[in-house]
């Protein structure tokens, strides 16, 4: 008997609950991706995802063929196309790994009825995730909706160990042959199919192999020295492997188990904190998964009430200065030149530009967050949304209002302005105090050809501050 098994964002075969469960049903399993016209059309996709996406799909057709078992890429509505394929190849089960976005869980329901009415059976199970979502509640039985508390839960939650890797198949027959070759698939796209120029060079390499290899890296090299290092963003002090954590490229449960065996292997106080402290960066990755699933109301707009209807300025040529880089502030520029030729940046740097978009130029969290989108390797409709009303003040965070002073940061965490420098070439020769106060003459930059300030940032936190405090007394 044959199972089909449907990757969506855990392309692997190491590591992958679902596809190990669909192994034990079955002498040979069938993979699948499909790619569906409304995430690929849709106003939120970066070319360098999508970049990072093929290069795994690829890696991942090759260890299907490696290991003998049939791969299969496919287009369409998931709806139409998963049922149809799985009645054609006569599979007994359709499995796949569950997600917590709106739009997936949806789809999900429609596939799961398409399915059952062709009388083929489902399986569903969380993999992206240490804790399902249901697993865990407040005393009162609600979900969390404040990360201290549910860290504490989380982390005293029984989490698995890797799951058995995809093993060699066992053949087909050859009635599946002649079915599997009937099928209308396609072979691996390139960007420029869907229209999409080249991003530029991929600089996280993508695969469950790179994924693996980048795990092993930050493991020996900076995973016990995390605390001290994670903040400094001209370092490479953090793991880089959240493109592969969002598109499953590797598993959690081996991310987790390489934690476990760092402490047990460490031998000072120090050193365990800092892996600890990471493992409170997985669990914040869980917590904003576990909120889109239970208040999926998230996705579209503020948790906090009195940011529903607040008075952004949302000026849009202030907003173009913001995504170009071009704001006059060296840290926020640095960032966002960042992000724009690499699609990643650094988390320090994200709170810095989210912050200054949203308090500096009152500008609606939401463009910032789909601007990350359209730009990020890592884009995640629940970590981005969570680091947004974060930094925007209209989430789930404990503290009421968070305001970061642009040259506090940078004087803080880029005290040699070396970051600054590094994005921003036309300043190399501008001296350090200055690039870090923001303080930089108008004639120096000028003769830089760097931007004036576009906003002034004292003024402009008292002007939020006045807004917020009006449409609190308005509640
Ligand atoms: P590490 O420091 O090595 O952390 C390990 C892993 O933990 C990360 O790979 C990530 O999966 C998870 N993680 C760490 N910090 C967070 C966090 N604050 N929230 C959720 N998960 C976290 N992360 C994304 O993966 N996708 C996004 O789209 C995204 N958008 C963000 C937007 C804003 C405004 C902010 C403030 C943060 C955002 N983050 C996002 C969280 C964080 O910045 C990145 O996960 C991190 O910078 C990735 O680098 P790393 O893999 O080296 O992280």
């Amino acid at each position: 008997n044959l199972v089909l098994f449907w990757h969506r964002r855990d392309l692997r075969v190491t590591d992958n609950l679902g596809l190990s469960y669909a192994q034990s049903r079955a002498n040979s399993v069938v993979g699948c991706f499909c790619f569906d016209p409304l995430i690929l059309h849709g106003d939120d996709v970066a070319p360098m995802r999508l970049h990072y996406l093929l290069g795994c799909l690829q890696e991942l057709q090759e260890n299907y063929q490696r290991l003998e078992h049939p791969f299969l890429l496919l287009q369409g509505k998931p709806e139409q196309v998963i049922p149809n394929v799985a009645r054609d190849l006569g599979v007994v089960e359709v499995v796949w790994n569950r997600d917590v976005e709106p739009y997936s869980q949806l789809r999900d329901r429609r596939v799961t009825e398409g399915l059952k009415e062709k009388g083929i059976e489902v399986k569903t199970v969380w993999d992206q995730l240490l804790v399902a979502p249901e697993a865990i509640r407040t005393q009162s039985g609600n979900p969390y909706t404040v990360y201290t508390p549910f860290w504490k839960n989380w982390r005293g939650q029984k989490k698995l160990d890797p799951v058995v890797d995809l093993q060699p198949g066992g053949g087909l027959t050859e009635g599946q042959k002649k079915a599997l070759d009937r099928l209308e698939v396609m072979p691996l796209p390139s960007l420029k199919d869907w229209g999409y120029g080249e991003p530029g060079e991929l600089l996280i390499v993508p695969g469950e192999g790179a994924a693996q290899e980048q795990l092993q890296r930050f493991g020996d090299r900076s995973l016990e020295f995390y605390e001290q290092q994670r903040n400094t963003p001209s370092i490479e002090g953090t793991s880089k492997l959240s493109a592969a954590l969002k598109l499953g490229a590797i598993g959690i449960r081996r991310v987790w188990q390489t934690t476990q065996e760092a402490i047990a292997k460490s031998e000072s106080d120090k050193s365990r904190q800092n892996i600890l402290t990471w493992q409170q960066e997985l669990a914040w990755r869980e917590f904003y998964q576990h909120v889109l699933y239970h208040f999926p109301q998230l996705a579209d707009g503020p948790y906090r009430e009195h940011f529903k209807h607040f008075p952004w300025d949302n000026n849009p040529q202030r907003f173009q200065a913001w995504c170009e880089g071009k704001t006059g502030y060296p840290i926020v520029d640095a960032a966002m030149r960042q992000l724009n030729t690499t699609g990643w940046m650094h988390n320090r740097c994200r709170m810095i530009v989210a912050s200054f978009l949203t308090k500096d130029l009152i500008i609606n969290w939401q463009w910032g967050e789909r601007y990350f989108m359209q730009h990020l390797i890592d884009g995640d409709l629940a970590a981005n949304n969570g680091g947004w009303q974060w930094s925007a003040s209209s989430g789930m965070d404990a503290k009421p209002l968070r305001i970061f002073n642009p040259a506090s940061q940078a004087q803080k965490f880029d005290p040699k302005a070396d970051y600054i420098r590094q994005w921003l070439p036309e300043l190399t020769s501008v001296e350090t105090k200055d690039l870090l106060t923001g303080d930089i003459p108008p004639l120096v930059r000028q003769a830089c050809n760097y931007p004036l300030p576009i906003v002034n940032h004292n003024q402009q936190q008292r002007e939020f501050k006045q807004r917020y405090k009006q449409v609190k007394e308005n509640l």
